[in-house]
């Protein structure tokens, strides 16, 4: 278990994560825990219930509250995590620089496609609960040809990548407020 400490100064530290074990240390990869819709994280009990809880941990360096667990093992086995800004800011090689910068892109994509997942199912439900054809379609030509809202939509569900399609639903969830 990583030990709770006050911040580094890393200028006038000659150990990269002091109180964390020996140098040097290995980059074991970056983990964020799983939430449930309610934004809570399930963790293990030794009674065999379920417990929900505020996911996060806390940064074995500086003890800021973290989301994303940078995992770190030192030369002497002592396993602990960083957040990312002690994770980036520790005197570590630009290789491993590069793991940090990796495992990070990767966990923002995959935040970023739960979040896109989550708004597409929610435009879905907004198209099935609402009749849009009372609206005028956004394109004066379009709609002096007789259409409306309905047929834009159509138009865009078919047509339109994920980012249009959110475009659109954020413009549509105004609509309906
Ligand atoms: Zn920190």
């Amino acid at each position: 278990m990583a030990r709770k400490t006050k911040r580094v100064n890393w200028e006038d530290s000659n150990q990269t994560f002091r109180y964390c074990g020996l140098a040097p240390y290995k980059f074991l990869g970056t983990h964020a825990q799983a939430v449930n819709a309610d934004g809570l994280t399930r963790v293990q009990s030794d009674d065999g219930l379920e417990h929900w809880t505020t996911p996060g941990g806390t940064c074995a360096v500086c003890g800021t509250y973290i989301k994303v667990f940078y995992n770190f093992v030192s030369a002497d086995g002592t396993q602990f995590h960083v957040g990312c800004e002690c994770a980036e800011q520790a005197n570590l090689s630009y290789a491993t620089l590069r793991q940090i910068d990796k495992a990070k892109r990767e966990h923002m994509r995959k935040m970023r496609w739960a979040r896109e997942t989550k708004q597409l199912q929610e435009l879905s439900d907004l198209l099935t609960e609402n009749d849009f054809s009372e609206y005028p379609h956004p394109n004066k030509w379009r709609q002096e040809k007789g259409e409306n809202l309905s047929h834009y939509i159509e138009w865009m569900m078919d047509h339109s990548g994920t980012s249009g399609k959110l475009k659109m639903f954020k413009m549509l969830r105004k609509l309906v407020k």
